[in-house]
């Protein structure tokens, strides 16, 4: 809590550490706003949603799905749209302050369970909390983009004929200021509880904090409503040593000078989806590349394109739209995945009466889009 990295550095975007999508390019965050108003609209338009960021960075990302919500105000008219941010840095949440609300926020109110609150420039209430739970119920849209990702895992080794063992952090007794990995001799209690009884990997990384944090989205979704997109790098199921840190956007020895580097393990999706545990449908993952697709990021781009007067920023827009879409660099690698109520994919009442109602509307992003 006084000395992790996002507390002290947090450094997200150009001057940061790393650069994320939101802050490569608007289009990004416009198109997830228009993938909450699809669902919302899928969904018969209930009359008040809440928007509930997981690790909202900058702010950049809600901002630009604002500018969305504004942009459709038509649409939305008659909605009652709240925002709410969980967020453990101070710093982030001062520059995510600054940039929604102008800086005109209220720290502590003392009727709300959050700890600070403000009005973003297009009139929207945003609230500020440390923990997921502390978010009214309620119904509601959550969105984890690089969030899951920045969450402490455990690592996991089989040793064949001793079974598993858990990869620990020691100090270095030999070079000062470097930490090492260290075996444990024995089964650990993370050992007996965190590794799924059909792992057949023989290393094993696992995020019990984002196994809870899902089990969460998925009872709250289940009770209340909404939908959750999780977007982030990550894998399947598949993969084995991902852990990693960053540094001044350079790869940075994860055991050294500690708190001082952004430490990152690819998202474990199939782990996600099994701690849904059923309470919603899942969707995905699937890749960046092929999701932004799906909502229309060629449309959107051409149009930036034909409104853009300068060569530089046409050249910036194709640059953006490179490093967002192509397989070499994040189209392939960061995936998109939800969790969605099971009503919305498949009626209730299909098995006694599967002719009598009109098909469900596709979930945008997830299918291929179809212009009529
Ligand atoms: N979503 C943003 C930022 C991603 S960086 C973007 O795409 O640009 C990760 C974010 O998660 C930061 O805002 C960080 O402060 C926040 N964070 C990290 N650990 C957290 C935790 N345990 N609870 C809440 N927020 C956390």
């Amino acid at each position: 809590p006084s000395q992790g990295y996002y507390t002290r550095r947090g450094g997200v975007g150009e001057s940061g550490d790393f650069i994320t999508s939101p802050e490569i390019s608007q289009v990004f965050g416009e198109l997830i706003g228009v993938w909450y108003i699809s669902e919302w609209m899928a969904m018969g338009k209930p009359s008040t949603f809440q928007l509930v960021e997981l690790g909202p960075g900058r702010g950049t990302l809600t901002e630009d799905i604002l500018r969305v919500f504004k942009q459709l105000a038509s649409v939305l008219s008659k909605c009652d749209v709240s925002v709410h941010l969980v967020e453990v840095s101070p710093k982030l949440s001062e520059i995510q302050a600054v940039m929604l609300t102008g800086g005109k926020v209220q720290p502590n109110p003392e009727d709300e369970s959050a700890y600070m609150k403000g009005i973003s420039k297009t009139g929207i209430p945003i609230f500020w909390y440390r923990d997921i739970q502390d978010v009214p119920s309620g119904y509601s849209f959550y969105l984890a983009h690089e969030f899951f990702d920045a969450l402490p895992i455990h690592k996991f080794q089989q040793r064949t004929e001793k079974g598993w063992r858990e990869v620990l952090v020691d100090i270095n007794p030999e070079v000062p200021d470097q930490l090492r990995f260290v075996l444990s001799p024995s089964r650990t209690p993370a050992t007996q509880n965190f590794i799924q009884p059909e792992e057949t990997r023989d290393h094993v990384e696992v995020c019990p904090e984002a196994g809870v944090i899902v089990q969460r989205l998925a009872s709250r979704i289940e009770k209340d409503g909404g939908a959750a997109l999780v977007a982030d790098y990550g894998h399947d199921g598949t993969k084995t040593d991902t852990f990693r840190g960053f540094r001044n956007h350079k790869l940075h020895d994860v055991l050294s000078a500690p708190g001082t580097a952004d430490l990152t393990a690819d998202v474990d999706f199939s782990y996600l989806r099994k701690m849904a545990q059923g309470k919603t449908a899942t969707l995905g993952p699937v890749k960046q590349r092929e999701f932004l697709k799906n909502m229309g990021i060629d449309l959107r781009l051409q149009v930036l394109l034909q409104n853009s007067g300068d060569t530089a920023t046409r050249e910036q827009l194709l640059h953006s739209y490179d490093m967002l879409m192509n397989p070499e660099k994040m189209g392939d690698c960061f995936n998109f995945f939800a969790l969605l109520p099971h009503h919305r994919l498949v009626h209730p009442d299909k098995k006694d009466k599967p002719e009598s109602k009109s098909p469900l509307p596709p979930v945008a992003g997830f299918n291929e889009l179809l212009l009529k």
